[in-house]
């Protein structure tokens, strides 16, 4: 919404334009406008001319728009496009009529559903809660009021919330559900309580109709609203009604409510009064395990390239799940524009900024067939000990490679050529070194042994 926003959509669009084909930026991109960022929701706001042309966005460029936006703005993980008519409908509607956003369903992201979200050890749990509220939101089991799920970002908080309210409106058609991030549940409060004169107690009273009036509420990453004191009371109030009433409330955080050290202890202590969830960071098969599954909801058809891709970027990627998906995503926009195939090769290359090269950690046997590959001689001749220069100084080049690539000792390299000493890669380590400060031709080999062993 800010100008500061804007100006970076439009740096946004010009990445874009440098990367697609002009054909398709003209076609797509000349008449998408900016409406608004959500940074609660992490979600961008396009207005697109013409349903033809929302389709197409939808549809083809949603995954690049997201990924161009992130390099650019970072935090963009949604991107919802509207008619000019959609907004201008909106727009009007806020004139103190109950609805202040877009579609309510609008805000929660139609791809997070129970069917897509992968259970694992880290969010078992958490998963089984929420389906059981979901399951019982006609009427709430008490021990299970409020749902409060915790952890990390990126980890699947949101994802669970929209799943449990896609389930609620898809087999409760009469339920009332609202999702809201806590920044809109605030801004709606500011706009009401700003309001002035007799326009004040209609906003005011629409806002509580829209938060009041309804059977399950769910505030996304509460911890947005520490240290807002009125924001705190207003959320209070809130959850009294809701809660005297029976209805089900459903809270994240990135932390447990004792360590919501910003509200108020009252609120504290009902977040704290249901259940609590919390996500854990995925294992490694999990991490697999969820990008698999995204490849088939994407339709990327599975090859040994992508496997190896997503191998890679689970390995590489600690625990965020948005950033694993994002770095997904940035792979399969370049082999799609670019018309080369998935593969580890390319994935380093576009990933250079998540994958650090230093990151990759070969063995003595991939320094050694490196080497051997460039000097054209065998691997046994570098474990050998022929002692001609044509052997020996690969031999020693290999060594000290092995010495800065990998994590071995000394002995270790030395077991790994032929069971030599520990001594004498050491001497080969020290000469090299001084070989490399002196001799630039040196440095240069070694540069470009070190980058064809990593790519390897
Ligand atoms: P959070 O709200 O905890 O920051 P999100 O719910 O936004 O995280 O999840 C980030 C991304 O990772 C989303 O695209 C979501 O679909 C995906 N994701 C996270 N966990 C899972 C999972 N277990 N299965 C499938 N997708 C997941
Ligand atoms: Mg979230």
């Amino acid at each position: 919404m800010t100008v500061t926003t804007e100006k970076k959509w439009h740096a946004v669009l010009a990445n874009l334009k440098d990367f697609l084909e002009d054909v398709n930026y003209n076609a797509w991109f000349s008449d998408l406008k900016f409406y608004k960022y959500d940074k609660a929701s992490e979600s961008l706001y396009l207005i697109a001319p013409i349903e033809l042309t929302k389709a197409q966005l939808e549809n083809r460029y949603r995954d690049i728009i997201i990924s161009k936006s992130n390099e650019v703005m970072g935090n963009v993980r949604n991107v919802f496009f509207f008619l000019p008519e959609e907004i201008e409908k909106n727009g009007k509607k806020h004139k103190g009529s109950r609805d202040f956003d877009i579609s309510e369903e609008g805000l929660m992201n139609p791809r997070y559903t129970f069917d897509t979200f992968v259970v694992g050890e880290n969010n078992r749990f958490p998963y089984s809660y929420a389906l059981y509220v979901a399951e019982n939101a006609e009427s709430p089991n008490p021990s299970y009021n409020p749902l409060f799920i915790y952890g990390g970002a990126g980890l699947g908080k949101t994802h669970l919330m929209c799943a449990i309210g896609h389930y609620i409106i898809d087999h409760y058609p009469d339920l009332r559900v609202r999702y809201v991030s806590s920044e809109m549940y605030t801004n709606d409060y500011v706009s009401a309580s700003m309001a002035s004169g007799s326009e004040r107690t209609e906003h005011m009273n629409a806002f509580k109709a829209k938060y009041r009036n309804i059977d399950v509420l769910m505030i996304d990453d509460i911890q947005f609203i520490e240290s807002k004191t009125r924001t705190i009371e207003e959320v209070f109030w809130t959850y009294n009604t809701l809660y005297e009433s029976g209805k089900q409330l459903i809270f994240s955080s990135d932390r447990p409510p004792k360590d919501l050290l910003g509200l108020d202890e009252r609120l504290q202590s009902r977040l704290s009064s249901g259940l609590i969830a919390d996500i854990q960071p995925p294992v490694f098969e999990t991490k697999v395990a969820i990008l698999k599954n995204k490849a088939i909801l994407d339709n990327i058809p599975m090859t040994d390239g992508l496997n190896e891709v997503i191998s890679l970027i689970a390995e590489k990627i600690k625990t965020n799940v948005r950033e694993m998906e994002g770095a997904f995503n940035r792979v399969v926009a370049y082999s799609t524009l670019s018309g080369l195939p998935i593969n580890k090769v390319m994935a380093r290359s576009v990933l250079h900024d998540v994958i650090t090269q230093q990151d990759i950690v070969p063995t003595p046997d991939a320094v050694k067939k490196s080497v051997a590959a460039y000097y054209t001689i065998k691997v046994s001749d570098i474990e050998s000990s022929k002692k001609a220069r044509t052997f020996s100084f690969p031999r020693q080049l290999a060594m000290y490679l092995c010495k800065e690539m990998t994590n071995l000792s000394l002995k270790e390299i030395g077991n790994s050529f032929g069971g030599r000493d520990h001594t004498t890669v050491l001497y080969a380590c020290e000469k090299i070194n001084g070989l490399k400060t002196n001799d630039g031709n040196i440095k240069k080999i070694l540069t470009e042994l070190e980058n064809v062993i990593r790519n390897n």
